[in-house]
């Protein structure tokens, strides 16, 4: 009998066997659900399918969806996929990872206090699957809802690299209401969920005032707050904690207090309607992240340069390589290849001008990265990349804070503050 997604198999890799439920996957990618909630990826040529159990067939679900209410704002959610839009029931293996306005209002009645909604799949993919490409294509889709008079847009997204994401949105698109990410570390199925909580505090903020590009997680364990991250300096700090999302170099923006959803910010923020709506999606995508190890040959530069239009290096410390990745990094910023520095610190600000390499990689070139986070330093030289191949013209656009991902003086903050 043919496997079909919902059904419960028993998947043969490399000589273990996993337990779990067949996902849907657009990638080609096998994804099987393990009993623990977590999904698990395999090349379809390294693995073998049993049928453990076929999926009972789905009970549609009859959702009585209220009528839109004029007095609340119309919020456009956008699905990319993740752990926050899968859901397995194990009894009857049935698996949604599609979903509708109505599936979500089903799962997560309080929202419909909140705003009316307008829901609609745009990738059905774990983020590790996430490419440049397709943020061009999320930015356009974002867009479009707020052209078309969405008060704000929620994003659900993987965890994993929803940095890169948010960063990619909020350096593409300038933007009159809120564009707020979300997803969850732990799905829908598990006891410890965090997703319904994330996506009530998510709609407040997309309800709010706070018109920027923001991801919205977890603040603590438990459940009481949600913090509201700028979507160009936060991180995932955690494999698995709720509150695995923190701003680096800076304060939140603000927290969500849960359940009342009331708002309050530390920084200052563009609000609502403050600036006018614009889009710019030129991207050069072909740009690298290269982490500094000692010892580590300077020839990657030469390959590096050879492959690629642009190129963050995440140096030790205050943005250190070795000595000798100092005439490399001339020769590729000598042939137009910008190369910025960041740390692999992350805490902190990248500052050349201390030690005698940093002193010689600035000569050599190198733009400094100031307290950027690297994957962020990387997003950000795509763009402008996108923008102009004049290895001057980049380093403008790189020191220029275009989405809050620099700050202007460094500080440890306590997130938790
Ligand atoms: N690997 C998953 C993803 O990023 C994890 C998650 O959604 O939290 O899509």
């Amino acid at each position: 009998m043919a496997i079909v997604e919902g059904d419960i198999v028993l998947a043969r890799c490399d000589g273990s066997t996993y337990e779990g439920v067949l996902m849907p996957s657009t990638t080609g990618t096998t994804v099987v659900k393990l009993i623990n909630g977590y999904n698990m990826g395999f090349k379809p040529e390294n693995v073998t399918l049993e049928l453990v159990e076929k999926k009972s067939e789905l009970k549609g679900v009859q959702v009585e969806l209220p009528p839109p209410n004029p007095k609340l704002p119309d919020i456009s959610i956008l699905s990319t996929g993740g752990t926050i839009a899968s859901k397995v029931d194990y009894r009857t293996g049935a698996v949604t990872s599609q979903f509708s306005a109505e599936d979500i209002l089903l799962a997560i009645p309080e929202l419909t206090e909140i705003a009316n909604y307008n829901a609609r799949v745009c990738y059905s993919i774990l983020s590790e699957n996430m490419r440049p490409e397709y943020w061009v294509k999320l930015s356009e889709e974002v867009y479009n809802e707020i052209k078309a008079g969405a008060d704000g847009v929620i994003i659900t997204h993987g965890t994993d690299t929803m940095m890169y994401t948010a960063a990619a949105i909020a350096f593409m698109i300038d933007t009159p209401v809120p564009i707020v990410f979300v997803g969850s570390q732990r799905s829908a199925d598990r006891p410890s969920s965090d997703n319904a909580m994330n996506a009530i505090c998510a709609a407040k903020v997309a309800a709010g005032d706070i018109a920027e590009v923001t991801v919205v997680m977890h603040g603590t364990t438990s459940d009481d707050y949600c913090h509201i991250h700028r979507g160009a300096k936060v991180r995932k700090m955690h494999t698995s904690r709720r509150d695995a999302f923190q701003s680096i170099n800076s304060r939140p923006l603000g927290r969500v207090e849960y359940p009342s959803g009331e708002i309050t910010t530390y920084l200052d923020y563009a609000r609502r309607g403050e600036r006018e709506l614009s889009i710019n999606t030129n991207i050069e995508p072909n740009c690298a992240l290269i982490k500094y190890t000692p010892g580590a040959s300077p020839e990657t530069l030469l390959f590096a340069s050879a492959n690629y239009k642009g190129i963050v290096l995440e140096g030790t410390g205050l943005g250190h390589v070795s000595t000798e990745w100092v005439p490399y990094i001339e020769r590729t910023t000598d042939a137009g290849i910008p190369v910025i520095v960041t740390s692999q610190c992350i805490s902190g600000r990248v500052c050349d001008r201390v030690y005698d390499t940093g002193r010689d990689i600035l000569k050599a070139g190198a733009i400094e990265g100031e307290d950027m986070l690297p994957e962020v330093a990387l997003v950000k030289l795509m763009w402008a990349l996108g923008q102009t191949s004049d290895i001057d013209e980049v380093k403008k656009l790189m020191s220029i804070d275009m989405a809050g991902e620099m700050t202007r003086s460094s500080r440890t903050w306590d997130v938790y503050s």
